[in-house]
């Protein structure tokens, strides 16, 4: 069985990556999200072990002392960290794997699994990304101020990713995405594994 891409999504938050994950992931059947490892209080309508594992900073500092993490982070003061052995079952077993995380998260990934793809997602401007964050009602306004001021930090990093994407009409954002998946299965290497045998009665 040839072996799943990774791919690392990120965005500051509000820019739609939750929502076109989600979409990408309903329909696309060979692509599965990390679920990632956290110590931030669950809110309200999310599910322990599908949102987010949720544990305490104890059972967090442990798993990173055993090296458990591919990647972790500190984010408004609460632990983020992808669990290692998960991402390498998963890919190993043929599927795809796609980790939402922020420019701190992707950096450490690719210098682990230089393979890895990245994708940054934008908002079409900034003031759409408050109303986004305003409209998601997740959030009080001091939050919100704080995720302005951290989006700005986390956009500046976009050269980093392979490719970007703008969420302005979700649609379009979308098709986008799936074009993303479907061209890097498309890539000769890839193939050629998917189709040895075609390759071998090509080439007597
Ligand atoms: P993130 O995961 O990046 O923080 P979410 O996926 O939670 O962002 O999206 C933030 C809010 O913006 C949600 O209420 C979502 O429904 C909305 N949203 C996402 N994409 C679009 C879009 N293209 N146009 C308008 N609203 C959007």
């Amino acid at each position: 069985m040839s072996k799943g891409i990774l791919y690392t999504v990120s965005a500051p938050s509000g820019a739609g990556k939750t929502s076109l994950v989600n979409a990408l992931v309903k329909s696309s059947p060979e692509v599965c999200v990390s679920v990632s490892h956290t110590t931030r209080a669950m809110r309200p309508g999310e599910e322990n072990g599908v949102n987010y594992h949720f544990v305490s900073r104890e059972k967090f500092e442990t798993m990173l002392e055993q090296g458990a993490f591919l990647e972790h982070a500190q984010v408004f003061g609460n632990l983020y960290g992808t669990s290692q052995k998960w991402v390498e079952d998963t890919l190993k077993s043929g599927l795809d794997v796609i980790l939402e995380i922020d420019w701190q998260g992707a950096a450490q990934v690719r210098r682990l699994m230089p393979d890895t793809v990245s994708l940054f997602i934008l908002p079409p401007s900034l003031s759409a990304l408050r109303q986004r964050l305003t409209g998601r009602g997740q959030d009080d306004q001091a939050v919100i101020d704080a995720r302005m001021s951290e989006a700005i930090s986390e956009i500046s990093h976009y050269v980093e990713a392979d490719y970007m994407i703008i969420n302005d009409d979700f649609t379009v954002a979308l098709a986008q995405f799936q074009a993303l998946i479907t061209s890097q299965h498309l890539r000769q290497s890839a193939q050629a594994e998917r189709h040895a045998p075609l390759l071998q009665e090509l080439l007597p």
